[in-house]
Parts: C-alpha cells; structure tokens; sequence
C-alpha cells in the first residue's frame, strides 16, 4: 500500500476503478489474514535452556505450534511456561537452543523485531498508557508503522501518504474496538477500564499489528466469567479466520475446553502433547499436576 500513492487528478475523477489484482483496501484485519497463505509450522522451539544463574527454568524445550491452530501450552506452576514464551517473544534471550517462526531463526532478536515479524504477544497496559483513552491506546498500538511513516512525512511529495495511513490506523482501530465490543469505551481512560476490558484492550491492540501468531500468556486469569467467554469467543473467532494461537495457561481446563493441540511442560521440558482427551488420560501429566491446587 505504501507504493499506491494517490493521483489527485484520479481523485478528483472519482470513478476509477480498483486494479483487479490487488487486495481491497477495505478488508478488515481478519479477513486480511484469513488471505494469506499458510506456512506449515510458524513457530518451532528447538532444545530450548534457559538458565537464571543456578535456577534452569527452561530445560530442553522442543515443541512446534502448526499453521492456524488455537494451541495450548500448560504445565504446573514453576513449570517455564512464562520464561517460554518470554524467550519466544524475545524478552529473554534463551541460554542454548533456538526459535524459528516461518522457518526463520529469530533467537536471540529484541522484542520489537519479532512483533514486526508478525509474532506478537499481549503486554499489560503501562502506567502510562492508562492516561489515554481506549481508542488512543489502539491509535498508539502500530508504532512501528508510524515510525517509519513519519520519517516520510519530512520528505517533500509524501505527507498525504502519512495522513492517508493515519487514517486507516483509526479505521482499523475502530474496527477492532467494535470487533473486540469495547466501542463503546472507546473515550473512555485505559486506567479506568475494569480487568477483564483490560484484557479486551491489551488483546486487541496486539491485533491492531496484524499478526500471524499471537502468543497469549494466562490471558484469562482474573477475568469475571462472562467476559471469559466473550474473550474465549473472540479468540476462536479469530482463529476461524486464519490467525495462530498459542494460549499459555496453568488452568487445565480452559486449555482443555478450547485448544485442539495441547502442549504440557513440567520441569523445563515438554512432558506431553496431544488432544485434550489425550492429555487429560495421560498418567504421567495427572501425576505432574498432583498436590496442586488447580
Ligand atoms: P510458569 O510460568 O510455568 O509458572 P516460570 O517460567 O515463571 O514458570 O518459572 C520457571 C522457574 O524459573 C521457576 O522455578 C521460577 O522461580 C524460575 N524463574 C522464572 N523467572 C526467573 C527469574 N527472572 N530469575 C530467577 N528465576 C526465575
Ligand atoms: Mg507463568
């Protein structure tokens, strides 16, 4: 879209119609993705090791989210899911092993260029951002593009590509609002959001980048039950259309109810995947999760 730059006389026209082989403008961020062509294995966790001086919190981690699939990754409490998926998202830089996403290996890289990447996660809405308003906290989500974009605005010829990619910014952020059924909230300030909108928002400004894989850790935890559903509902929606999830979550039930493929660590390593049922009848997970107060 950045090379379409508008003619003003084609504007002006009016009725110049859209070439055939591009994409319509106008798609929402679903339907965009739901476009794409899959890719097999977006995520593939190699001999992950984590270490934090004495403490292995990640021993060995191997394990690959498919194309499309609402995944879950569960395990105990103290298990490494969270510094998983901290080294996925590049939080942590990992100790040994490595982290593909679309067969290209990303260990090691900032967290922002793997956001860039299409690999996104849900950040708490900072201190700061809980000063602005709902839909001013989506506007703010795709900075990376702005970024670039205002580099584009100081040269000559190029301003009305930045207005116009403003502009779509707050069209998305619209949609997302109305897609996520927090439109309503959109004036009002992010710190005043209860938790469970919290969630609605910190969800949907990682959908505001366009992301193939979203990575979720405990996105429900402290949320009333009949936003759980909404955000659950959301997220299957999501997936129908062609996004990846991988859901990190230490209740197994959750996990079980909604994940097709699901992923159990214990002690820093994969102790077992498969199907829910699987899972749920697999002696060694039962045994993992025993003496714990789930
Ligand atoms: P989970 O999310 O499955 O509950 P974590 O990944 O949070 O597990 O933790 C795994 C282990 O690593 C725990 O023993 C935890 O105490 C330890 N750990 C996690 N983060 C750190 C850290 N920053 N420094 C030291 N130890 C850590
Ligand atoms: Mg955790």
């Amino acid at each position: 879209m950045s090379s379409d730059i508008p003619d003003a006389d084609d504007a002006a026209a009016g009725g110049s119609p859209a070439t055939s082989d591009e994409p319509e403008a106008n798609d929402s961020p679903v339907e965009e993705a739901a476009k794409r062509t899959p890719t097999g294995v977006p995520l593939r966790v190699d001999g992950l090791v984590k270490r934090f001086g004495g403490v292995t919190a990640v021993d060995g981690a191997s394990f690959e989210v498919e194309q499309g699939s609402l995944t879950g990754l569960i395990g105990p409490n103290g298990a490494g899911k969270s510094t998983t998926f901290n080294c996925i998202t590049g939080v942590h830089e990992p100790t040994a092993g490595n982290i593909y996403f679309k067969n290209e290996d990303i260990t090691g890289l900032k967290p922002y260029q793997i956001a860039r990447k299409g690999l996104v996660r849900t950040f708490q809405i900072a201190r700061e951002l809980e000063e602005m308003t709902v839909l001013e906290n989506l506007m703010l989500a795709p900075k990376g593009q702005l970024g670039e974009s205002a580099i584009r605005a100081v040269t000559p010829g190029l301003r009305g590509e930045v207005v116009t990619q403003e502009e779509e910014i707050r069209e998305r952020a619209w949609e997302t609002l109305d897609f996520f059924e927090i439109d309503h909230l959109a004036t009002e300030h992010a710190g005043n959001l209860s938790g469970g909108q919290r969630k609605l928002l910190e969800m949907a400004r990682a959908l505001m980048t366009d992301p193939e894989l979203v990575l979720l850790d405990e996105p429900l935890a402290g949320v009333n039950p009949t936003l759980e559903e909404k955000l659950l509902d959301r997220i299957h929606q999501l997936r129908e259309d062609g996004y990846t999830f991988l859901l990190v979550e230490h209740d197994m039930d959750i996990i079980m109810n909604n994940c097709e493929h699901v992923i159990v660590m214990h002690q820093g390593s994969v102790l077992a995947e498969g199907t829910g049922d699987e899972i749920r009848n697999n002696e060694q997970v039962i045994e993992a999760y025993l003496g714990e107060d789930i």
